[in-house]
């Protein structure tokens, strides 16, 4: 990957042997391989011992977690908030794996909208609960950096599934939770909003 990197830096019309870019190609690849490292997660290995069989029933949220990803057409950031909420049928999972998940499907190149799915997928199936719910608030560099128009705009994407999906008072409850209020946010129009594939 260094040699790549060091053609790369040739291409953008730079002498890759200058002092200041040396130890590029290292950094890069180091940087690439971490930021990229959610691949080779095993998530069963991630999940491990924190799944518990409980009688309880009621909304878990965990909101405001942050998270780091790459966008798939440019490899440039995009990053913000994620919000997940589900409510156990037999199990709970550990509160710190919910983080742990995000940082697992965020560190791979991404699109918004198969991460925000990711989340809640992995969620619905390791964990069954009643319903899960996920929302991801984030900025894309591709967008802001470039000047594409809308360049402060946040996209808002989101899963819902089961009673989420089916109870409109559910899916309320959560997004006052978080306070995205009610229908404050159009999640519709995200899809209009995420990274510019130009
Ligand atoms: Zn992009």
């Amino acid at each position: 990957m260094q040699e790549t990197v060091r053609q790369l830096l040739r291409d953008l019309g730079e002498d890759p042997d200058r002092e200041g870019l040396l130890n590029t190609p290292r950094r890069v690849e180091r940087a690439l391989r971490f930021l990229t490292s959610g691949y080779g997660a095993d998530i069963d290995q991630v999940l491990n011992g924190a799944l518990f069989t409980v009688d309880y029933s009621e909304m878990v949220i965990v909101k405001d977690i942050d998270f780091y990803s790459l966008c798939e057409h440019h490899l440039l950031p995009f990053f913000g908030k994620c919000h997940v909420a589900y409510i156990p049928s037999t199990k709970v999972i550990g509160l710190s794996k919910i983080p742990r998940l995000v940082d697992v499907f965020s560190r791979r190149l991404q699109v918004q909208e198969r991460l925000t799915s990711q989340i809640a997928d992995t969620i619905l199936q390791k964990v069954a609960p009643l319903g899960v719910a996920v929302v991801m608030e984030a900025t894309h560099l591709c967008m802001s950096m470039r000047g594409v128009e809308k360049q402060n705009s946040v996209a808002v994407t989101s899963a819902m599934l089961g009673a989420f999906r089916d109870n409109a008072r559910t899916r309320m409850e959560f997004l006052d939770l978080i306070k995205m209020g009610v229908g404050s946010v159009a999640l519709r129009e995200a899809a209009s909003l995420a990274c510019a594939e130009d």
